[in-house]
């Protein structure tokens, strides 16, 4: 007897750890060494998280042996709540705050929590995946709108303008961007929060990478924007404090929350499905974001981050027919292959192509949701060593490649 997935899954799809990945697998199998620029997985890489998290979540361990409260332990929501007076944030109390095993629970969660069959909701162009499969998961319709290359990858305001429809419950903003790597201006946060006023759509604002910013780019959080308007701010430890295995994340509610007590229930339910998040990394949370934030050391002149994104972003930009936006943010690039250089019909094909010829693993531009098969994406985590290798072997893949 066959046994088949379920229908919600069928539009379901996450394809950074996709079929090419599975390749990847078995090459290395095999005995090949794959250089791997395909996830945004700091560790591998040899950065290290504070030590002080580390020694925090030792000394705590005996203490976190059963269940906390399903929203978090009090102390780590508390850090939270004070990390949003910071960036300006109003009226996120203790019990607005919940934490999950990284924000990807979260995401589902929330998403689950709110969609109807049919529910659109408005989701950039290129994306972070996960963001259109929990759409989709949930019975809700993912609408992709663009972000403008030619305008440092920011949102086009007319094209989410032209795509709200009675059917829109909420927008979601990634800020500063996976795969882009643009940090949005305070203008362009403004003119989504205003769409979003004005056609009540509750927003996601994904800020993962909030203090991974480059040449002085200043992040915004769109909440501190959007007082009167639902919001639900994303972040966590995985990327800016190096410890994605931990699984450590959290959503914090804001604005106008009396409006939206049913839909407030809803996410409690789930939160109380799941216990609660993992214990341990819960510890880490007070430390990581009132201690020394040794995240600025990688991305100041002279840091680590810093000087891969631009040695990454030289590279791609020397290779004939790529162009590459530079990065204001992340840990990532998206460069474009001019289709008159080399036209490529089949993105996902690219990819395969230089992994079985390069050893080399990146991900199809196709993968998150761009529409058009002439971007990739590279993650600028490698040391600069191997950069110059694996954007070399592009390079020179490039030269002869058809389809
Ligand atoms: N959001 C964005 C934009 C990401 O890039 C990632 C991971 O790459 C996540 C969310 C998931 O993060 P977490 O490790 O907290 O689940």
């Amino acid at each position: 007897m066959q046994v088949s997935k379920s229908n919600k899954l069928a539009n379901v799809c996450y394809d950074i750890r996709g079929p090419v990945l599975k390749h990847a697998k078995r090459l290395e199998e095999e005995g090949h060494r794959i250089l791997k620029l395909n996830i945004g997985n700091p560790a591998p890489f040899g950065f290290e998280a504070p030590e002080e998290i580390l020694q925090d979540v030792i000394r705590n361990l005996p203490t976190a042996q059963g269940y906390s409260d399903s929203k978090g332990l009090f102390s780590a929501r508390k850090a939270v709540m004070q990390y949003y007076q910071q960036k300006q944030v109003e009226g996120i109390g203790i019990e607005d705050i919940y934490l999950g095993n990284g924000v990807s629970e979260l995401i589902v969660m929330c998403m689950q929590a709110l969609l109807n069959n049919g529910d659109e909701v408005l989701i950039p162009a290129p994306d972070y995946p996960l963001w259109t499969a929990s759409v989709s998961l949930a019975g809700g319709k993912p609408v992709h709108y663009l972000c403008d290359e030619q305008a440092n990858w920011w949102p086009d305001l007319e094209d989410i303008k032209a795509k709200i429809t009675p059917n829109t419950k909420a927008m979601v903003i990634i800020n500063p961007n996976n795969p882009t790597g643009a940090v949005y201006s305070k203008e362009v946060l403004e003119g989504m929060v205003e769409l979003a006023r004005q056609h009540n759509l509750v927003l996601f604002s994904d800020e993962i990478y909030d203090k991974i910013l480059y040449d002085g780019a200043i992040h915004i959080s769109t909440a501190s924007l959007a007082p009167d308007v639902l919001c639900l701010t994303f972040n966590g430890l995985s990327k800016s404090y190096r410890v994605a295995g931990f699984r450590s994340g959290w959503v914090a509610i804001s604005g106008p929350k009396q409006k939206a007590q049913s839909y407030i229930e809803g996410i409690d339910i789930l939160a109380n499905m799941r216990l609660c998040a993992n214990v341990p990394s819960q510890h880490a949370i007070q430390t990581a974001l009132g201690g020394y934030q040794s995240i600025n050391d990688l991305v100041l002149p002279n840091g680590r981050l810093l000087e891969q994104r631009n040695r990454a972003w030289e590279l791609l930009n020397d290779i004939p027919g790529v162009s590459c936006v530079k990065p204001m943010g992340a840990l990532y690039a998206f460069p474009k292959i001019d289709p008159k250089v080399c036209p490529i019909h089949n993105d996902e094909k690219f990819v395969l192509d230089l992994l079985l010829s390069e050893k080399l693993l990146i991900v199809q531009g196709t993968a998150f949701n761009w529409p058009w098969p002439d971007h990739f994406r590279v993650v600028t985590l490698p040391r600069v060593d191997d950069l110059e290798q694996a954007i070399g072997r592009i390079g020179s893949f490039l030269k002869s490649y058809h389809q």
